[in-house]
């Protein structure tokens, strides 16, 4: 039976994001560059528009011109093996040619005031937000809190508030203005209010019947990337909320006959978005939760101890912490949404958010008997992708295991 599902307030989303690419271009404000998962509720507490680069690349590969400017890059020295997202980035601005031109009738991406990055996820995004300080000749500055901890305590949080506090007088500087901690205080509650909405968003699909997949979620996490502290992404998620739990009580869903649900670990591939989510369904299986999709959760955030919570939060991440830590929260999610499998993608230029190097798989997978399956891709670099090979790989085991399942049923 032919499926028609549609998440309506999806239109509400390409509004919202055109506005929000409209609003850089205005003039209005000085631009703040910040990475994904960065210290973005400081800088709008300043008053700065705010852009991520991530954002951007994550266009040039769901729009596959990611390969056109990659070579851009390795001609200035960046190895075609770091992350795509750099050297697609880097290679597009070098060749001043971005999908933002067509999609939002930008000239290019929108000039910085100042650059700020969090090593939280990566060092790569250092090297990448450098090149750009150094040819806008505009002040960078940068957050290294510890990595890869079982637990972040309140040593790291302590060291982790001072290196916020660091960036202040850059900011004011750039800004014209003094900094006000009620303004802080201001934005992280639209934060952390949008933030526990998106949660909310992601956990509707804790349904037997779930309503939205993690290829939907790719496209709707768009304003909690870049929006957060705003009402615009408080509203939007207001709105998607009401119509997925409407969804949910009604027994609407992505894919009613679902056998089986499945887990996505690591990035997306962004230029493989429709053919995966096709894939999956048409093999009956549900996409229903990531790591991905749940990184832009900062439920920690509390207005009235702004600093302690936003390094805390910001440093919790889960692309931030060790295997122990990542295999407690990965099981969590696999009993929240009734997982019967895992897809981790290998992603070949984004080791850090790829858990499939070390044995992670095989060891989860027998502590929780939760079958896994790898599969070797890219974020944006499609060169690394094969597709034949993957198709064969991810049919294989969604049969493996329904027939694991039916066996179970039966016993
Ligand atoms: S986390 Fe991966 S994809 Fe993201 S900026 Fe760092 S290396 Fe690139």
């Amino acid at each position: 039976m032919m499926n028609d599902y549609r998440i309506k307030t999806t239109d509400k989303m390409k509004e919202v994001m055109a506005n929000y690419f409209k609003g850089l271009e205005s003039g209005k404000k000085k631009i703040a560059w910040c990475t994904s998962v960065g210290p973005a509720e400081l800088l709008r507490s300043f008053g700065f528009e705010v852009y991520f680069p991530e954002n951007h690349g994550a266009l040039l590969g769901a729009t596959r011109t990611a390969m056109d400017h990659i070579p851009e890059a390795v001609k200035c020295g960046y190895s075609g093996h770091v992350c795509s997202y750099t050297t697609s980035d880097i290679g597009s601005f070098l060749k001043n040619d971005t999908p933002l031109k067509k999609h939002y009738g930008m000239d290019g991406v929108p000039k910085p005031d100042i650059i700020v990055y969090n090593t939280n996820q990566c060092r790569e995004v250092e090297d990448w937000f450098t090149f750009y300080a150094d040819h806008f000749c505009c002040p960078i500055e940068g957050i290294q809190p510890p990595r890869h901890l079982d637990e972040v305590t309140e040593d790291e949080v302590e060291l982790v508030v001072k290196q916020f506090k660091r960036i202040i007088p850059a900011c004011e500087l750039v800004s014209g203005q003094n900094f006000n901690l009620e303004s802080l205080k201001r934005v992280l509650r639209l934060s952390k209010e949008a933030t526990l909405l998106w949660q909310k968003v992601l956990k509707t699909s804790t349904a037997i019947n779930a309503p939205i997949s993690f290829f939907d979620g790719t496209i709707h996490m768009g304003p909690i990337v870049v929006l957060r502290g705003t009402q615009e992404a408080k509203d939007y998620y207001t709105e998607l909320l009401a119509e997925l739990e409407d969804n949910v009580a009604n027994n609407r869903g992505f894919l009613p006959q679902a056998t089986t649900r499945i887990f996505w670990e690591g990035m997306p591939i962004w230029g493989k978005l429709r053919m995966l989510s096709d894939l999956f369904t048409d093999n009956n299986a549900a996409v229903v939760a990531s790591t991905y999709c749940s990184s832009w959760v900062f439920d920690k955030f509390d207005e009235n101890d702004p600093w302690n919570s936003m390094a805390r939060a910001y440093t919790e991440i889960f692309i931030n912490r060790s295997e122990k830590a990542k295999m407690e929260m990965l099981k969590k999610w696999f009993k929240e949404y009734s997982i019967d499998g895992i897809v981790y993608h290998d992603s070949k230029t984004c080791f850090n958010n790829s858990n499939a190097k070390f044995g992670m798989p095989q060891r989860l997978s027998k502590e929780t008997g939760v079958p896994s399956l790898v599969v070797e891709g890219d974020l944006c670099d499609l060169r690394f992708f094969s597709e034949g090979q993957s198709i064969t790989k991810i049919e294989t085991f969604l049969e493996q295991l329904e027939d694991n399942k039916m066996a179970l049923e039966r016993k």
